[in-house]
């Protein structure tokens, strides 16, 4: 058994292999491009104000629990959670709010108010997600299937397997229009698909398991920022004796005698292993020839990918306690810009987006001298860079959204900004090494799903990959489950 297991990016799936491989006895080294841990999941510090870089909340609590206990210790040791109650705050264009509240009973008798019959409707889909969310987690989350053949062979087992069917070859769209009419509260229902990076008008039923996901274990915040996820897996492998390499970056992953055998370095460098697990962005590594396209079982650059954004990092030195920690203005024509962003590949003029306000719930988010402030971190998104955004652009969405918080908020917002950075698509695309700046990988639709989706295993021996592109998708969850089934298949050759 190959003991030296090599793992490019010390992103979230990475850091998870990791954890679990030096705790097995294997000699893990990581190479990270950057200078930090955690990838899309890390915090970082501007001007004394604490930002979430990427992902923010907690979805799928139950999927963190299940990989810390595995790993030797529990998640509430490890993390500092904080409940997210609302689980949203939506803002409709009249300024009108829906609080989104944890509990589908609840969630139900909101639902029954707006519209009656709508309330049963809604439990029963819940119900019916519940099956499929159960399905998914301990039955394809705990396995790899290799191909469509060996993953239908395995649902068809399944008592549940015509919901699955049926999951996958329905729309969400259709599934939610059958329970509410207002489109409003549908759009309440559905926008979290965004979170797999794919419109939701277009997504198969099976996605609707985010909806009793969040009802079931609501939303948590990690206090003192997301990136103390990265830094407790950090701290199992290390413990193990995993090495780093920071601002380490690889040029390419190379082979001898038709199996894998290391990495060469940006600066010239090998590096021999047993085994690579390549676990920082595929659709760039495979534009970049870091990995010929060849070894893997499908070509991420053909796969549709996900949308981009524009994040706005605030801190601003005013609370406004309005802004819930997640909070969404919407717009009613939330149809026309998901088409916009998916499919026209151009910028709406009304456009949707999301904002990440943490301090209320955890302080540490603030400078140590202004506890009266507040962190702000706007999400816009944008469609990918197949749309060539310009710089007058971003600045216009800018002040749209500026434009929007202040009619919300009823003062003016720009005024009450002390600290601003932007990330924009490009960024995300040359400093994240997301191709086509897509935030998400490739798009979660019916035919990217799963088997549709690279392989966690190649077409050439010793080389795995984990990440958003991958089988599972994007999210932190499913990164968790990636990294612990490509150091599974390890462990169980
Ligand atoms: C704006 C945004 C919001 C999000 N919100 C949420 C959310 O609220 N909840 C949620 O669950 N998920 C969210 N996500 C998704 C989640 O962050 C990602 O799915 C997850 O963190 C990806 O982890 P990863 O390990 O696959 O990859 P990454 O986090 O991308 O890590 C890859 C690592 O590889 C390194 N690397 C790249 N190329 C090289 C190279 N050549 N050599 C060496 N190192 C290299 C990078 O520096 C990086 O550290 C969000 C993502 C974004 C961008």
């Amino acid at each position: 058994m190959g003991k030296k297991i090599l793992i490019v990016g010390a992103g979230l799936s990475g850091l998870t292999a990791a954890a679990y491989l030096s705790k097995k006895g294997y000699q893990v080294t990581i190479i990270e491009g950057s200078s930090k841990i955690g990838g899309r999941a890390k915090s970082f510090h501007y001007k004394g104000y604490r930002f979430d870089l990427g992902a923010s909340m907690i979805l799928m609590k139950d999927v963190f629990e299940k990989v810390f206990s595995e790993l030797g210790t529990k998640l509430e040791k490890e993390l500092n959670l904080i409940d997210c109650n609302p689980i949203y705050r939506l803002i409709y264009s009249d300024n009108k709010e829906l609080d989104i509240p944890h509990g589908p009973n609840k969630m139900s008798e909101i639902l029954e108010k707006h519209e009656k019959g709508s309330g049963g409707k809604y439990l029963n889909f819940i119900k019916n997600k519940a099956i499929l969310y159960n399905l998914f987690v301990n039955k394809i989350m705990n396995n790899h299937y290799k191909n469509h053949l060996q993953l239908i062979k395995a649902i068809l087992k399944e008592k549940n397997r015509w919901s699955f069917v049926k999951s996958i070859s329905w729309s969400l769209n259709d599934e939610i229009c059958k329970i509410v009419k207002n489109p409003r509260l549908r759009i309440a229902l559905m926008f979290n698909v965004m979170y797999c990076g794919t419109s939701p008008v277009k997504a198969p039923a099976m996605l609707g398991v985010l909806d009793y996901a969040e009802q079931k274990y609501g939303l948590q915040y990690s206090k003192g920022g997301i990136g103390e996820i990265s830094k407790a897996l950090w701290r199992i492998s290390k413990k193990n004796n995993c090495k780093i390499y920071f601002n380490t970056k690889v040029k390419k992953v190379l082979s001898s005698e038709g199996k894998v055998s290391g990495v060469e370095l940006m600066n010239g460098t090998i590096m021999n292993a047993d085994k690579v697990i390549y676990s920082a962005p595929l659709a760039n590594a495979v534009q970049k020839k870091i990995i010929p396209k060849k070894w893997i079982s499908k070509n991420p650059l053909k796969m549709k990918m996900s949308c981009s954004s524009i994040n706005l990092y605030l801190g601003i030195n005013k609370t406004l306690k309005n802004i819930k920690p997640h909070t969404l203005f919407m717009v009613d024509d939330f149809y026309d810009n998901l088409k916009d962003i998916f499919d026209n590949y151009k910028l709406s003029d009304k456009f949707c987006f999301y904002i990440h306000s943490v301090s209320q719930i955890d302080k540490s988010a603030l400078p140590k001298n202004n506890k009266k402030g507040q962190t702000i971190v706007v999400l816009a998104p944008t469609p990918n860079l197949k749309h060539k955004i310009t710089s007058e652009e971003i600045k216009k969405i800018e002040k749209t959204i500026y434009k929007r918080i202040s009619n919300y908020i009823g003062e003016n917002f720009e005024k009450l900004i002390v600290a601003k950075k932007i990330i924009t698509p490009m960024q995300w695309e040359k400093d994240s090494h997301l191709y086509k700046g897509a935030i998400l990988g490739a798009t979660a639709n019916t035919f990217q799903m799963l088997t549709f989706r690279p392989n966690i295993t190649t077409k050439i021996e010793n080389l795995y990959l984990t990440g958003s592109d991958i089988y599972f998708g994007a999210g932190m969850p499913l990164a968790l489950a990636c990294g612990r089934t490509a150091s599974q298949l390890i462990i169980n050759e």
